[in-house]
């Protein structure tokens, strides 16, 4: 595989409509996407379930995707009691959202700075005292890192230095999360090799891009030209954009498989297999509006997958 696609919908998608879909289709969608050849869930949300009911399963959902086997089952996590959560359901990968925006980290989970880098180190030394077999990968995601609707610009500087601190705090890596859609390419390729010079090649690998204005794949290329592994999308585009209407909120894991495969690029997934996946969706949410180009669309006339033109096994 070359670029290692992480489907957030579970997560991103769900907690950004009304409707709760049923556990038993979050446990299909799953399924399903994972037989499609995606190797990597955010499957929920260890928050409390009075704020975001539609993650209230999260335990269950998490217990479920680990007996799919080869699949990393990933999950945010706001505080030390989510990562408690977390471990204890069996999560892979867990990651603590730290906004770069400190008006919006008061909004979102009411602390600052300070109180989300102590929150880290708690983290940390939770996962220190397991077993290493047991104790999952941990991220520090910096949110409204290209930009925040209530502070406008984030500084560069200020993302590099909190970047810094969550990697002191003891997390494994740092990504960057374009939270409100703000990123344009170039800004992608600044940032990254700036955050990347700081804490080093192997600190940043992934990318959270949003496609509120457009430029969601337009910022995946720029992240790829500066060696960025790692994407996260969502099914569908799920969620979409209260603030602008007809756009999906994460990159449409449909349209970003495509792009890469066209280009050349291994994801590992089984682009016809992934769009029927859909189904799935539009049957548990029938009020949701699912985006994509390449769905409606449908593949070019003899197209021909990288992941399937040259599987692993025959790439030396
Ligand atoms: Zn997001």
């Amino acid at each position: 595989m070359d670029i290692l696609i992480s489907e957030v919908g579970p997560r991103d998608g769900l907690q950004s409509i009304k409707n709760i879909m049923p556990l038993a289709a979050k446990k299909a969608w799953i399924d399903a996407e994972a037989a499609a050849g995606v190797t990597e869930i955010e499957v929920g949300s260890f928050v409390p379930a009075k704020l975001l009911p539609q993650l209230a399963d999260t335990a269950e959902v998490v217990r479920h995707a680990r007996s799919i086997p080869g699949l990393t089952v990933a999950v945010l996590v706001p505080n030390l009691k989510g990562a408690q959560a977390a471990v204890e359901a069996g999560a892979h990968k867990i990651t603590i959202p730290l906004s770069a925006s400190e008006t919006h980290s008061l909004k979102n989970v009411r602390r600052t700075h300070a109180q989300m880098l102590e929150e880290t180190r708690g983290i940390v030394a939770l996962l220190r005292g397991l077993p290493k077999e047991q104790r999952p990968k941990f991220e520090g995601g910096l949110s409204t890192a290209f930009g925040c609707t209530l502070e406008g610009d984030v500084p560069a500087d200020r993302i590099v230095q909190l970047a810094e601190q969550l990697m002191e705090a003891g997390c494994d890596e740092v990504g960057l999360s374009d939270t409100t859609g703000y990123a344009n390419p170039l800004q992608v390729k600044m940032l990254v090799k700036r955050v990347r010079a700081a804490v080093g090649e192997h600190a940043l690998t992934g990318l959270h891009l949003h496609n509120t204005r457009g430029l969601g794949l337009a910022n995946v290329l720029a992240g790829l030209e500066v060696g960025i592994t790692t994407f996260d999308a969502s099914l569908g585009g799920l969620g979409g954009c209260p603030f602008a209407p007809g756009a999906s909120g994460n990159i449409v894991t449909e349209d970003l498989v495509f792009m890469l495969e066209a280009m050349g690029l291994r994801t590992g997934i089984d682009i016809g297999k992934l769009l029927k996946v859909r189904d799935i969706l539009r049957a548990a949410l029938p009020d949701d509006e699912l985006y994509g180009f390449t769905p409606d669309a449908g593949l070019p006339l003899g197209f021909k997958p990288a992941t399937l033109a040259a599987p692993r096994t025959q790439v030396a």
